[in-house]
């Protein structure tokens, strides 16, 4: 089959493996506001207008990634200010004190190994093997403080619960600008399923076979072009949804969708399991280099089919759709009519 290394033309000057923010500010605002136009005049709807301080879930979506201007290795000092547009309105003197004050609290909480994140970038994300159907805790990729958890977490501080260590949330507004955020990543596929590969760039499943950690491609970060990385591709929204120009005809999806009936704290693990399954469409047909190695660690070229830019477009149009549907549906579950 004729291949096509589509990254390269996508990505022209894209950001290192460490920058990459998932959906980047676009996605996780319209996630936000599909979720407020279903939650208009609900009881869940006027809780998310007292805990935001009169604002809403777009506005407060981005908080989660604006904390990661907090750099521990500088005294824990705010280093990004003005650099994200998105992030303007917390950068008061009240709002970086209080990005720096849950760094703090979520830094080193989860004992991260040599190499690993601090502890509140881990929450954003899990590592599942794409070969699994479904989420488990315990697989090769999961953890205690993985996306999964991090969402179960501030459902439980929302119910007046206590939450589980490592997490330390201090309030209801910032479970809220949490859950929103990550109510959008787990339905980035890329945020939840990972393809591990050997040395030849052969697909193994961790949990299967021996294997190390150059074996992870952590979530298409390793899978590189020229320019880019596969995983800033799946965060990028494509043009015609940036800016909320798409929020309407999303929110009309969202509208439509069937949700599972589940508990509370069972429904991110569904969403997880959707997002594993959209993972067989991310990798598709790809084609994967021998690994080389740079100052990351492994890494590999991917080559994708020529109709890839189109699937890639649809997944994430019902990705967005969906994480808006389930943003709004688990706040209804808390805060029931
Ligand atoms: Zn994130």
């Amino acid at each position: 089959m004729k291949k096509l290394f589509l990254c390269c033309t996508l990505l022209a000057a894209t950001s290192f493996p460490q920058l990459s923010f998932a959906w980047g500010a676009d996605g996780h605002q319209t996630v936000g506001a599909i979720a407020d136009s279903l939650l208009n005049g609900t009881k869940a709807g006027a809780q998310v207008k007292a805990l935001s301080g009169d604002q809403n879930l777009e506005k407060i979506s981005v908080w989660a990634d604006c904390v990661k201007g907090v750099s521990p290795e500088k005294d824990f000092a705010y280093t990004s200010a003005g650099r994200y547009p998105e992030c303007a309105s917390f950068e008061t003197a009240n709002g970086i004190a209080a990005m720096v004050d849950y760094v703090k609290r979520n830094n080193s909480t989860c004992h991260p190994a040599t190499g690993e994140e601090s502890c509140h970038k881990q929450y954003h994300y899990a590592d599942v093997s794409l070969q699994h159907t479904h989420y488990q805790t315990g697989y090769t990729g999961t953890s205690d403080h993985d996306v999964v958890h991090a969402i179960r977490a501030a459902a439980l501080v929302l119910q007046d619960k206590p939450q589980p260590s490592p997490f330390n949330i201090k309030d209801k507004a910032e479970a809220l600008a949490l859950i929103t955020h990550y109510i959008g990543d787990i339905h980035q596929p890329l945020h939840v399923a990972s393809v591990f590969l050997n040395a030849d760039g052969k697909i193994i499943n961790p949990d299967e076979v021996a294997n190390d950690k150059s074996n992870n491609t952590v979530g298409g970060n390793a899978l590189q072009c020229p320019y880019g990385n596969f995983h800033s591709l799946w965060d990028d929204l494509p043009g015609p949804f940036k800016h909320g120009r798409m929020n309407a005809t999303l929110t009309k999806k969202a509208r439509t969708l069937g949700l599972a009936n589940a508990p509370i704290d069972q429904l991110p693990v569904l969403w997880a399991d959707d997002a594993i399954r959209d993972a067989s469409l991310v990798f598709g047909g790809a084609q994967f280099s021998k690994s080389t190695q740079n100052q990351y660690g492994s890494n590999w070229s991917i080559g994708l089919p020529l109709e890839y830019e189109k699937t890639m477009q649809n997944v994430k149009e019902d990705a967005l759709a969906r994480a808006g549907a389930h943003l709004a549906q688990i706040l209804q579950a808390i805060w029931p009519e």
